[in-house]
């Protein structure tokens, strides 16, 4: 019988210029594409041994700029998938996609697809905050293309925004969020910029060109996001994710419940069991890998039981809470005997709540959820 329902990611790397904050394997040399797409259908099929006994409920595919794909490279991608894994009726299928790179006609012509469910990655409304993050996409672009793939009949589309930006202030920030609802979009994430190590941004801020954004003001950007964003109707169900009720992310959700994923394309991560493996993050090497029949691995760790456990514990806090039952199932422990002065601590402060079958953050243990995972557990 067939009993899990894991998610498949696809990693398609080519992005049209490399934005100065982003620490995700993309390549703005599109020259290996039609290698890339043979290579992908070919690990796609020669994985499919893995999860011979499961349905998959989700398809992601993320990047890199999935959005520069056109209809027929998507086609022939989906007719691999379709051909090798038991994909049920109504699973979830997502595309990322960037602004800049989409018109009316591809998106009809997406629609045909199986694709049912777009991210737009618009970061912000206000050219000089998209100019500074190095976007290809102005804010009329963005609205324009998500109000086309709402008339082109996307019923389920999500928008990435991001906050505090060096020199944003807390009006420029109220005013993504009120643009962003105005769209009526089913999904909103909004997440803090990160200064990742490597990126173009974190060399900038090294030589002092740019700072952060004052500590303060990024937390009352967050408060007020989580309550703004509950007021026009979008239950927050992640520490930077919102959504109409029923349009939380599915395939998020399962990296988020520690559920099984299969991954594929240059560094793509997947988990099965008790093994999580990343492929290697160089198209040249993965298209290599691929043609001579290998696994395009660049390292697989064994999650063993501590792992487990503090992930299990640092993404139910993150997300909807930690279920009892599920916690018991998964590790074998009773978790509000284990960790009950902890829990105790976390009500008492008013960071969390507990109900008979889970304990889930408030608001307020949102806002320093990284730091009681620090220090409690
Ligand atoms: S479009 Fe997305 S994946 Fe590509 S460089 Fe920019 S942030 Fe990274």
């Amino acid at each position: 019988m067939k009993t899990k329902m894991p998610g498949i990611y696809l990693h398609i790397p080519f992005c049209d210029t490399k934005c100065i904050y982003c620490d995700f394997y993309s390549i703005t040399n599109h020259s290996k594409k039609n290698e890339f797409l043979s290579a992908i259908k070919k690990e796609i099929a020669a994985q499919s041994a893995k999860l011979r006994d499961s349905s998959f409920d989700s398809v992601f595919f993320g990047g890199g700029t999935p959005s520069l794909l056109d209809k027929d490279d998507f086609t022939s991608i989906f007719d691999t998938l379709y051909n090798n894994y038991d994909i049920s009726v109504n699973t979830e299928i997502t595309i990322e996609a960037n602004p800049g790179t989409l018109t009316k006609e591809k998106l009809e012509q997406f629609k045909q697809l199986p694709i049912n469910r777009i991210s737009f990655g618009v970061q912000s409304f206000i050219d000089e905050e998209l100019n500074f993050l190095t976007r290809i996409h102005s804010s009329n672009e963005a609205i324009n293309s998500i109000r086309a793939a709402q008339d082109a009949g996307f019923e389920n589309i999500n928008l990435d925004l991001i906050f505090a930006l060096p020199g944003q202030t807390m009006e420029s920030w109220k005013f993504n969020l009120e643009r962003a609802v105005k769209l009526n979009t089913q999904h909103i994430s909004a997440y803090s910029l990160i200064f990742e190590k490597g990126t173009a941004l974190y060399s900038m801020m090294e030589k002092g060109s740019v700072s952060r954004a004052d500590l303060d003001l990024e937390q009352e950007m967050y408060e007020y996001t989580m309550e703004y964003l509950t007021a026009k109707g979008y239950e927050q169900y992640e520490i930077s994710n919102y959504a109409k009720p029923g349009k939380e992310c599915r395939h998020n959700l399962k990296y988020w419940t520690l559920e099984e994923y299969i991954s594929f394309g240059p560094s793509a991560s997947s988990y099965i069991g008790d093994k999580r493996w990343t492929n290697v993050k160089n198209i040249g090497k993965y298209i290599d890998l691929i043609e001579e029949g290998k696994d395009a691995y660049d390292f697989i760790e064994t999650i063993d039981k501590d792992t487990s456990i503090t992930e299990h514990i640092m993404l139910g806090l993150r997300s909807r809470g930690i279920v009892f039952a599920d916690f018991k199932d998964k590790h074998n422990i009773d978790f509000l005997n284990t960790y009950s002065s902890r829990v105790e601590l976390l009500i008492e402060k008013g960071f969390a709540v507990k109900d008979n079958t889970k304990l889930s953050l408030t608001r307020k243990g949102y806002a320093v959820c990284d730091e009681i995972v620090a220090s409690l557990f």
